[in-house]
């Protein structure tokens, strides 16, 4: 997931501090996930991106082990050329053998290019093509992907908690639209925000049948283990999706994604060291669940105090295996 952020109005700090289901902080990105909830995140679709992104200076002491992990992996810009493979879980991770998800295909184009972060285990890219496919005739166009993965997977040094292991993926509410975006283009057109003023519900001037039946064809997807969305857009779903619901199980609330979903997929058969997600309550989650999260509380928290920045994890933090990753040619 990208951008675990409050409301716009709203200071995410407090967001950590509301009663959330067990189950939703724990399968959402782990243990660390509210210490990660308090750092302050950039880098959905609506920042802008360059195209002369600046190399990121040499670390002076790398093998310090106090580093964060993030400014490791942050400067890997190949994948390790080793078998494909995610080693631990999606927000505490890393990957080997990663591949890239080619920037245009026939319904689908990458964006943000200069992040250098279209990159997953070739069970996320599968997913990708095949949703890609079928979006035209769900009536979506085709997919803007956003934040995938950095190459080598683990953690990031803006914008996700998760995203570490290669199979998670952002895919922007926004139609592709029918041309080629330029390089600048997908650098600087931002995604559509389609959660409405008030944050109650959708903006019904921007959410269309479409949105529904792409995120219903993804969540349908045996390879889906989640889809996070804004509690707006779960409550629209919740709202459209007529008899059909088995499928909601699977999509969650959560902060931010008002201009993207994230859609994250089951362990790889390959990876046995691949930590799963656990499954939700069994039912739709369109009842007591959805309504916590349009508590005034929850809308328009008290601000707290100021969030301190966070280093994230070390390398002796993530799983062992993330070492030989990160030292691989
Ligand atoms: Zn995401």
């Amino acid at each position: 997931m990208t951008r675990m952020t409050a409301p716009r109005s709203a200071p995410r700090r407090r967001m950590a501090r509301f009663a959330l289901a067990p189950w939703a902080i724990a399968r959402c990105a782990g243990a660390s996930l509210l210490a990660q909830l308090l750092v302050p995140a950039i880098a959905s679709g609506q920042d802008k991106g360059t195209l002369n992104p600046h190399p990121l200076p040499p670390l002076a002491k790398p093998d310090d082990p106090a580093t964060p992990a993030k400014e490791l992996f942050g400067r890997k810009t190949a994948p390790a050329n080793l078998q494909a493979r995610t080693i631990g879980f999606y927000s505490k991770g890393c990957l080997a053998g990663a591949t890239a998800l080619p920037i245009n295909g026939p319904t689908w184009q990458v964006m943000r290019l200069s992040r250098n972060r279209n990159w997953g285990h070739p069970n996320l890219i599968a997913f990708l093509e095949r949703l890609a496919a079928q979006a035209p005739k769900t009536g979506w166009h085709g997919l803007l992907v956003g934040d995938m993965s950095q190459p080598r997977g683990g953690p990031m040094l803006t914008g996700h908690a998760s995203h570490q292991v290669g199979l998670d993926a952002d895919i922007w509410l926004t139609p592709m639209p029918n041309r080629e975006l330029t390089r600048q283009e997908r650098e600087e057109i931002s995604a559509t925000m389609v959660v409405a003023e008030d944050r109650r519900d959708v903006d019904p001037q921007v959410w269309t049948p479409a949105h529904v039946a792409l995120i219903r064809a993804a969540a349908k997807d045996p390879q889906v283990a989640r889809i996070f969305v804004n509690a707006a857009i779960k409550k629209a779903l919740c709202r459209d999706a007529g008899s059909d619901r088995h499928w909601l199980n699977k999509v969650q609330p959560w902060w931010g994604h008002d201009y993207h979903f994230h859609v994250r997929i089951v362990c790889p058969t390959d990876s046995p060291e691949c930590t799963p997600q656990q499954p939700r309550p069994a039912d739709d989650g369109c009842g007591e669940e959805l309504d916590h999260w349009f508590t005034e509380a929850v809308l328009h928290p008290k601000p707290g105090p100021p969030a301190k920045p966070r280093p994230g994890p070390r390398m002796a933090d993530l799983p062992a295996a993330c070492r030989q990753v990160l030292l691989a040619p």
